[in-house]
């Protein structure tokens, strides 16, 4: 695995731990900071230049921290959000945030590249002391 991306952002969110006896079943909201390291053997053309000179486009591991009326998780209240489901632990949502990036990030391979070399890892902090990674 030569080369690593990383990159990191930050959104703001609401949320319920439904069923949860204790303060986190009461509705409140997180700054999440998620760290996306995305690792490749090889180097590929992306869809803003032709030439094989990237692992993959920064804006690609980036796109959660865009407003949820575009597509993100930024200004969102995570319970309703059609993938996640009621269950929003930082567990369920550093998985999803993992299987939708490798999803955009493939979509955009050339035919024929199924980009089996590539290897994601995300770490998202609910506050600043607590982290859950994720990673295949
Ligand atoms: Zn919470």
């Amino acid at each position: 695995m030569p080369w690593k991306l990383s990159t990191e952002f930050t959104f703001d969110s609401a949320h319920i731990i439904e069923g949860y006896d204790g303060p986190c079943g009461r509705l409140h909201g997180h700054t999440y900071r998620v760290q996306m390291e995305l690792q490749s053997d090889q180097l590929r053309p992306s869809v803003h230049v032709d030439r094989p000179i990237m692992v993959a486009d920064f804006k690609s591991l980036k796109w959660a921290k865009k407003d949820a009326t575009e597509g993100g998780l930024d200004h969102a209240f995570l319970n309703d959000h059609p993938d996640l489901g009621s269950d929003t632990t930082a567990e369920v949502i550093a998985a999803y945030l993992h299987r939708e990036t490798l999803r955009r990030v493939k979509a955009s391979l050339p035919a024929g590249d199924d980009g089996a070399d590539l290897h994601l890892k995300v770490a998202l902090w609910e506050t600043p002391e607590s982290c859950c990674e994720y990673w295949e």
